[in-house]
């Protein structure tokens, strides 16, 4: 069998150290050839020594530095580089076939696109990417003809529970609507007065995955599903009005998709990521993940619940950027993962995060996109708004 080569970008990640899982059960199917990780030398360390891959790529010179003196001798063979650049060119190599992107945040857009511009297969788990830049993202997909496979549970189910030929045109595959899952998160259910003094250790528990801080901040407000919600309508070329969030707690279903002859299309699953990575990586065969296979009689029951606007404004918010088009998704997107930071940083209240959005929202008029320059400009602008709408609020 030959071998897909790999680039995995944030693969010190929650992410990447499933699809390093899955990888390690078929050494006959993968090959590693470039791992990046920004922090976590030990780790990374440790994936360069079990992988081997050509190239391993850091966050700067430092990093570089502590990853060469980590692994000493067993360094030979494997180029240290580190920086931007770097990571935009581990994602582009000439030897690798498959890239999965896995960085999160803003961070991971230059280096995904380098990914879809250089035609690779792109498994794509770094959402806020596409949110950011959906236009010039799915323009450089169809421009190099890369295949973008979705990682996020949701959409991976929805890609799933869609025809195999699906060309990007729902009516014409006759669906109605898409029917995206949400658990709802830590805080679905806890009275709203206790939301005020929620901690960053309670919002990073979440009751079914085990996932990256900043997105688990993100179930937490349902910003996720905001943002969810902004990924399949470009993955998918969906408009907003045919994509309803559904809150699903147990995440049993990961989403699904009903057509117009009432039949509705759904995966199932355990929730863990290596089932949607396991997919994407072997596309369109099926191997093992490693899940334990799901037992309906233990799941006993599978319940299902509209979200509530007043608990969780972030959905709207998310709804309204896709509305307004153009830059705003990218200025929403920014202006989240500033006041997340804030809030991981225990400088923001958890309550505070949807109101520095709106408030940003509010303060940046959405721009025509028609480059990577313009979305990194609007990324720009809005953080610096968010910052000093934070400053505001808590100064
Ligand atoms: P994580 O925080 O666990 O890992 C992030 C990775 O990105 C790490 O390897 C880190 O070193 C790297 N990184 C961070 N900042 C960077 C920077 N500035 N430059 C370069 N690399 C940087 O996050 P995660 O939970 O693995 O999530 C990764 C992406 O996958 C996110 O976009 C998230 O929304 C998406 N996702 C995650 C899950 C999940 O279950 N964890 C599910 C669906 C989607
Ligand atoms: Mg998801």
């Amino acid at each position: 069998m030959i071998r897909q080569r790999l680039t995995i970008l944030g693969a010190t990640g929650s992410i990447g150290l499933s699809t390093l899982d899955v990888v390690s059960r078929h050494p006959d199917r993968f090959e590693v050839v470039a791992l990046t990780g920004h922090q976590r030398m030990a780790e990374l360390a440790e994936q360069c020594r079990k992988h081997r891959p050509r190239y391993a790529v850091t966050c700067d010179a430092a990093a570089a530095d502590q990853l060469a003196v980590i692994l000493g001798t067993e360094a030979r063979g494997i180029e240290i580089l580190w920086g931007e650049a770097a990571l935009e060119q581990v994602a582009a190599l000439a030897e690798v076939d498959a890239v999965m992107a896995a960085i999160v945040g803003a961070a991971g857009l230059k280096p995904t696109l380098a990914a879809v511009r250089a035609g690779k297969r792109v498994l794509l788990a770094n959402k806020e990417a596409l949110v950011m830049a959906g236009r010039v993202f799915m323009g450089a997909v169809s421009q190099s003809g890369a295949q973008l496979l979705p990682i996020d549970s949701e959409h991976n189910a929805i890609f799933q529970s869609l025809p195999a030929d699906y060309a990007g045109n729902l009516a014409r595959s006759g669906v109605r609507r898409i029917l995206l899952t949400a658990s709802g998160g830590p805080f679905r259910s806890i009275p709203l007065d206790q939301l005020q003094r929620v901690t960053p250790e309670q919002a990073c528990a979440h009751p079914n995955w085990v996932m990256g801080r900043k997105i688990s901040v993100d179930s937490a407000t349902m910003m996720n599903k905001g943002l969810e919600l902004i990924e399949a309508h470009w993955l998918f070329n969906a408009p907003a009005e045919l994509i309803e969030v559904v809150i699903h707690p147990q995440s049993v279903i990961h989403s699904l998709v009903a057509y117009s002859d009432g039949s509705v299309l759904a995966q199932l699953g355990n929730p863990d990521m290596r089932t949607p990575i396991a997919h994407a990586l072997a596309y369109p065969e099926r191997i093992d993940a490693g899940v334990a296979p799901l037992d309906l009689f233990d799941v006993a029951q599978l319940t299902f619940e509209r979200p509530d606007t007043a608990r969780f404004p972030c959905l709207e918010l998310a709804y309204r950027a896709l509305q307004a088009g153009g830059s705003a998704p990218a200025v929403l997107n920014a202006a989240n993962e500033v006041a997340v930071a804030a809030f991981l940083d225990r400088r923001l209240p958890f309550l505070r995060i949807a109101d520095v959005i709106a408030r940003v929202l509010d303060r940046v008029p959405a721009m025509a996109v028609e480059d990577l320059e313009s979305v990194l400009s609007a990324d720009r602008i809005a953080r610096e708004t968010a910052q000093t709408v934070i400053a505001g609020l808590t100064g």
